[in-house]
């Protein structure tokens, strides 16, 4: 029965399945210390203006830095974390963190920067969660309008009245959603129509074959044409050449994020970076930026 039980909860890790059980208790009951002790880190990815290269926002992602194991990447943990109910505290924080880090770049005057924030499907959901984000964002100063949540599809999807009802709230509040991973669930193209969002983040496995892939390609366009269609802006994400730079800025899609501009970086050195990232990317880009 245990055993059968075992089964059934393994597949959040996405690795063996025949790990023992009391991994996951134990991985449980590390993340519970990890929130009690503060071991979570925030690393900042910019995101850039297609044609000029601006950095127009950067994505707060989480890291665990774990005393002994070193540091742990989000996908290995989020997932467990959703599963218990963890992600909740683990979210609070993320959002405090990266308004907070945000604001203290906004006194240092560096910019019309936003800031986006990954928001798991639970909590979003949770009650108070609204009361939530106008807290940060009166604790912090950070204006509301330079934060956008990213939630993926399966949010909208689930518990769909409530889940409309909080992004209309969050429209009042001035704060922007994006939708995350687009297509890589089953969305339905009507979400886009009637939702108020503002933006769509084309998923990473789209892009990664796009010169070569004419399927990946065709869908690629069909999301940008649409999305411009109805007034939302496009983020490509995982952009790693300049191939890939050239073929969505034929594209006309708005935004690039990948590791061919910047990985995710702490905070210091987000500071350091320049606001225009193509340029200091040419040194180890393997040919020149097409057309600059
Ligand atoms: P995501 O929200 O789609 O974030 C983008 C992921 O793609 C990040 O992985 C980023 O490092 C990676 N990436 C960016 N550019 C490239 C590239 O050019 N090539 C490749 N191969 N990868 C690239 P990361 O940081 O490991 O995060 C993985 C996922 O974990 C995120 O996917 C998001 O779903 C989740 N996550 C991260 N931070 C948080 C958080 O604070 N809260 C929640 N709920 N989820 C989070
Ligand atoms: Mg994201
Ligand atoms: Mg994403
Ligand atoms: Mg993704």
């Amino acid at each position: 029965e245990a055993k059968q039980q075992g089964r059934n909860t393994w597949h959040w890790h996405g690795e063996d399945v025949s790990s023992p059980m009391s991994e996951h208790v134990e991985m449980r009951l590390e993340l519970q210390e990890a929130i009690r002790e503060g071991q979570f880190l925030l690393h900042y990815q910019p995101i850039v203006d297609t044609r000029t290269g601006r950095v127009r926002s950067v994505e707060a992602l989480v890291r665990w830095q774990h005393p002994d194991k070193g540091m742990i990447s989000p996908g290995l943990f989020i997932p467990l974390a959703e599963q218990t109910g963890q992600i909740v505290a683990i979210g609070r924080w993320v959002l405090h963190q990266a308004c907070q880090d945000m604001a203290t770049l906004l006194a240092e005057d560096a910019t019309d920067l936003q800031v986006a924030v990954n928001i798991s499907p639970l909590q979003f959901r949770r009650a108070g969660f609204l009361e939530e984000v106008e807290q940060v964002l009166d604790a912090t100063g950070w204006p509301a309008h330079r934060l956008e949540l990213e939630v993926t599809e399966g949010v909208l999807m689930s518990g769909t009245d409530r889940a409309i009802e909080v992004l209309h709230a969050l429209r009042r509040l001035g704060v922007q959603v994006a939708i995350d991973d687009f297509g890589s669930g089953f969305s339905s193209l009507r979400y886009l129509r009637q939702l108020p969002i503002s933006k769509v983040k084309v998923d990473r496995s789209f892009i990664h074959d796009i010169t070569r892939n004419g399927d990946n390609a065709a869908i690629t366009q069909g999301v940008i044409t649409m999305a411009h269609h109805l007034g939302l802006k496009v983020v490509a994400e995982g952009i790693e050449t300049v191939e890939q730079h050239a073929n969505l800025r034929q594209r006309e899609c708005d935004l690039l994020q990948g590791f061919l501009f910047s990985r995710p970086v702490p905070l210091e050195r987000l500071k350091a970076l320049p606001t225009c990232l193509p340029e200091s990317t040419r040194d180890h880009a393997a040919a020149p930026t097409p057309g600059r």
